[in-house]
């Protein structure tokens, strides 16, 4: 039946959680990809890099795609942004746009992880 690509057999932590990152950006792609509404909006995750955050956006394409041309823009929801890494460009209602800086988004994961232990606290 398969073709034996040998797959799930000691995958390393750090390969895993690439591929997590990954299947992230791809879910908003697909998404984008599979805009069908024909209202102009395309609903996908909250980019602000907590591990733990589902929340939902709802975005024009033209707004999802102007934040789209640059490689370090992401769209999150209102606040939030994690101030020490990240600079907010735009605010509106219902997403933020922020830049994170090179070095600090490495940082920002790290940060967004020791919120959420003590958040959970
Ligand atoms: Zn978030």
């Amino acid at each position: 039946m398969s073709t034996g690509e040998a797959s799930g057999t000691g995958i390393p932590g750090e390969r895993l959680a690439a591929r997590i990152e990954i299947e992230g950006r791809r879910v908003n792609e697909a998404i984008e990809r599979g805009r069908d509404a024909g209202e102009g909006t395309v609903t996908f995750m909250c980019e602000c890099g907590r591990v733990a955050c589902t929340t939902k956006l709802v975005l024009s394409i033209e707004a999802y795609e102007r934040v789209r041309t640059s490689f370090d823009r992401f769209v999150i929801a209102p606040e939030h942004d994690i101030p020490s890494v990240d600079t907010v460009l735009e605010r509106h209602d219902d997403h933020w746009v922020v830049e994170k800086q090179g070095e600090g988004g490495r940082l920002a994961r790290r940060d967004a992880q020791h919120l959420e232990r003590y958040d959970d606290d």
